[in-house]
């Protein structure tokens, strides 16, 4: 049984209720947690706010060095952490790996950074005045984490958050808390001074607005989907509490025709169907110049054909199931919608069939030709194995088109004419625009939406910003 990490321990609450945990490629339960409550809740960010003193007082270069220690005890469990992520969240063995890799990265990329924390000094203010500005910690800090990628999800905002000086409450997705609660074992192991990192587990709508609304926590670190992103800023809002919130997107790809035609049909399936589809940062949205539209569906069409479906535990499979059996029945009315709404199926629209797929939430990787524009494929997110497609006559129509959503987090073109390239980059409405790339994430580069996608930045030394305050002294000689 698994428990809620508070202190620098695993900490047992039997009176708490227990919340099964299910592998959703067979529904077989993997363990169980406490739902808690806002008194579990409030010893966590007690914890933490007695921490924070003597780890903000702790030299950054410091902190940096324990951080680096912490995140090398995670790599060292990565075969072991792979599996636990598999059997909760459903992804491929292959992408579980590679999910707590990156999770390992962003926490060294950070504790990198460390000795380069600095403020400012500004000379002659007024006669013998001077002023300098103070960067400081913000006090504890939550952090809401979805179950799409729990673990990397939460090491953009442990990485910055640990590294400024501040200590952490993070409240993982109720079907996804297991390697979030293993991992946090294992950095303390490592030296992370108790209560540094705490833990805890239950449903969004208590622990995590007890987690909220609590009157120590300075900052909400969340990313979710943008309903329950605007909920926590409203509660935010009665404290004035920062936020930083990555939210949904719908994100378009647009393919010139002057395309690397190989190229850019690999990054749709890439992607797309990634995950599962089930990434907020995803290629949602494929517009097609008309006079390689036939072209390109042929490639993307022959390669979707190659990808796998099956349990994240068998060797080449590259499509786990969804995460839950709602998530699977909202792609099905979407894809219904869309069929009703005039789409072409290209491929998949439909479960999967045989034994090996009855007790899952699998779902074909799914291609959609020309739904009507305003069907809930091109409106709404997709969170799931299916790829809209459109014909368009230019590059204004694909930009006009690419904008007219409400959400803005990535977006992507392909072309080999540098003018259309950098029109395209200005004019795309979205926090991150790859060209000629396949949609990736960078540590270095800030990450975060426009427009519902979200408020903040991730990632990049611009993420430090979002866990400092910014203060001015004013120094004035008396001689
Ligand atoms: P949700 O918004 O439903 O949940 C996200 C987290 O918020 C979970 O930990 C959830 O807890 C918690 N939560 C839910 N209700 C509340 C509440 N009232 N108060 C406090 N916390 C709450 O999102 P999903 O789990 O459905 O995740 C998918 C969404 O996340 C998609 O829209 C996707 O685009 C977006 N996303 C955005 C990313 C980005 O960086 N922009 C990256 C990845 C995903 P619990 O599950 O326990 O209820």
């Amino acid at each position: 049984m698994a428990e809620v990490f508070i202190g620098g321990a695993y900490r047992k609450f039997p009176r708490a209720e227990r919340l099964p945990i299910r592998n959703p490629a067979n529904g077989e339960p993997v363990d169980t947690v406490p739902r808690v409550g806002a008194a579990e809740v409030d010893l966590a960010v007690r914890s933490a706010a007695d921490a924070f003193p003597a780890w903000r007082d702790t030299p950054a270069g410091r902190r940096g060095e324990i951080l680096m220690t912490a995140a090398g005890a995670v790599r060292h469990e990565l075969t072991e952490l792979a599996a636990l992520l598999t059997s909760e969240q459903g992804k491929p063995l292959r992408e579980a790996r590679l999910e707590i890799s990156r999770f390992v990265h962003t926490l060294e990329h950070y504790a990198g950074l460390a000795k380069n924390l600095r403020g400012g000094y500004v000379p002659n203010l007024d006669e013998g005045a001077y002023g300098m500005i103070l960067k400081m910690p913000l006090g504890v800090v939550g952090a809401i984490v979805p179950w799409n990628f729990p673990t990397t999800l939460l090491g953009n905002k442990l990485g910055p958050a640990l590294v400024a000086g501040n200590t952490l409450v993070a409240k993982p997705a109720e079907t996804t808390p297991l390697t979030t609660l293993r991992i946090a074992g294992l950095m303390h192991e490592a030296g992370l001074p108790a209560g540094a990192f705490n833990v805890i587990t239950g449903a969004g709508s208590i622990a995590g607005r007890a987690l909220v609304e609590h009157p120590l926590v300075r900052k909400v670190g969340f990313t979710g989907s943008t309903p329950v992103g605007k909920s926590i800023m409203t509660m935010a809002a009665a404290d004035l509490k920062r936020v930083t919130l990555e939210l949904g997107g719908s994100d378009p790809l647009i393919v010139c025709d002057d395309a690397d035609l190989d190229g850019a049909a690999s990054a749709a399936s890439v992607g797309r169907f990634f995950n599962c589809g089930q990434a907020c940062l995803a290629v949602k949205r494929l517009y097609l110049f008309r006079g390689i539209a036939d072209a390109f569906v042929d490639r993307l069409v022959a390669k979707v054909a190659r990808l796998k479906v099956g349990p994240g535990t068998m060797d080449g499979i590259t499509l786990g199931p969804l995460h839950t059996a709602q998530g699977r029945e909202e792609i099905e009315a979407q894809v219904a919608d869309a069929v009703a709404a005039g789409a072409k199926v290209l491929a998949g629209g439909r479960r999967p069939t045989g034994d090996l797929y009855n007790r899952g939430h699998f779902y074909e990787p799914t291609l959609l030709l020309e739904p009507r524009r305003d069907s809930q494929v091109a409106t709404d997110e997709v969170f799931g194995p299916v790829l809209p497609i459109w014909r368009v006559d230019d590059l204004h129509e694909a930009i006009r088109l690419a904008n007219s959503s409400i959400f803005g987090l990535g977006s992507s073109i392909w072309t080999r004419d540098l003018d259309r390239a950098s029109y395209a980059a200005e004019r795309l409405e979205a926090g991150y625009t790859w060209i000629n790339s396949p949609q990736k994430i960078y540590d270095e580069l800030p990450f975060g939406g426009v427009k519902q996608s979200g408020q903040g930045k991730e990632h990049g030394i611009e993420a430090l910003d979002y866990y400092m305050e910014t203060k001015s002294v004013v120094i004035k000689r008396s001689s």
